[in-house]
């Protein structure tokens, strides 16, 4: 008991506890294993500026690059009952939730917002693969028919980037019933007239794809993006049969007819605007912005009988 162990001690460990270093700035690619620095990434997109590899992205930060100057408003969603069947596997429903909402800072598997993308209004909804695999449950419906009733309502686009495991099996029969009411939600803008695009990413597997996942008037995904209904290991075990290479990934159902683009994300943004815009008929985005023309006086100044008023500035 000294000034030595009271005093001293503790500055010195305070000093050098201050320097640690925040562990997440670095992400090592799964890809390529290149380390990339946490503010190159989130400027890429997320990104790999290596090898091209598509990370996954949260909504919020999708949205961010999406919309003109990262301006959006949310849309709010009706909350559906929560954990209807008293579902538990080896955690119970409302803890998973729990669980998911606090490590992506979000309320549910899916975000709905409008703004304008290259002048374009549009609405936007994006799931998130990082809340329970984005599974598709009462709530990613109840968002669908918000973000498609706002579509309409508005006249505008509904532009859709999915990523989804499937369906979300905690809400049962619940959860597959979201197929037919997100199907009515993009009729209800097919009777509208309003383009339905949707943007698939890395994954969209199961009931997502079985039903608003392909529905797009236009299909876009991003780069190497694994889609399909069944897995490639489901399909393999039960057909006996060596799948081709990249089987069920972008490219190849590009190739065979089943995507209209593949596009990567840096430049998704120009990509969609060009869409919107031509089936909106629009005419093409202004590219830059000039600042507003001064106003050219309509005729002359009539002769004024008062002199104008002097000013103590000198003159240059
Ligand atoms: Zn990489």
């Amino acid at each position: 008991m000294n000034w030595i162990s009271n005093y001293v001690r503790p500055k010195i460990n305070s000093l050098f506890s201050r320097r640690e270093v925040p562990e997440n700035l670095w992400t090592k690619c799964d890809e390529c294993g290149t380390m990339l620095f946490h503010r190159e990434l989130s400027d890429n997109q997320n990104v790999c500026t290596n090898c091209n590899h598509h990370m996954p992205i949260a909504p919020r930060a999708r949205f961010a690059a999406l919309f003109d100057g990262g301006i959006f408003s949310e849309i709010d969603v009706p909350q559906p009952v929560a954990d209807p069947l008293h579902f538990r596997d080896q955690k119970k429903y409302p803890d998973r939730m729990r669980a998911a909402q606090k490590s992506t800072g979000e309320a549910e598997a899916m975000l709905v917002a409008q703004g304008e993308i290259g002048g374009a209004p549009i609405v936007a909804a994006a799931q998130d693969f990082r809340f329970m695999g984005g599974s598709m449950g009462m709530y990613v419906g109840n968002a669908i028919i918000a973000a498609a009733t706002r579509a309409v309502e508005l006249g505008r686009p509904l532009i859709l980037f999915s990523a989804a495991g499937g369906a979300r099996m905690q809400e049962g029969i619940l959860s597959l019933m979201q197929m037919p009411r997100t199907t009515v939600a993009v009729e209800m803008l097919k009777e509208a007239g309003l383009p339905y695009i949707v943007v698939l990413t890395h994954p969209t597997t199961g009931g997502v794809t079985a039903s608003y996942a392909m529905l797009g008037d236009v299909q876009i995904a991003e780069p190497n993006a694994l889609i399909c209904f069944a897995g490639p290991r489901v399909i393999e075990q039960t057909i006996r049969e060596k799948l081709p290479e990249g089987f069920q990934r972008a490219e190849y159902l590009l190739d065979h007819g089943m995507l209209d683009r593949v596009t990567a994300r840096t430049e998704l943004r120009e990509e969609l605007i060009t869409v919107v815009r031509m089936l909106m008929g629009l005419p093409p985005a202004v590219r830059g912005s000039l600042p507003a023309p001064e106003p050219i006086p309509a005729a002359p100044a009539p002769a004024k009988d008062v002199a104008a008023p002097q000013t103590d500035e000198p003159k240059a």
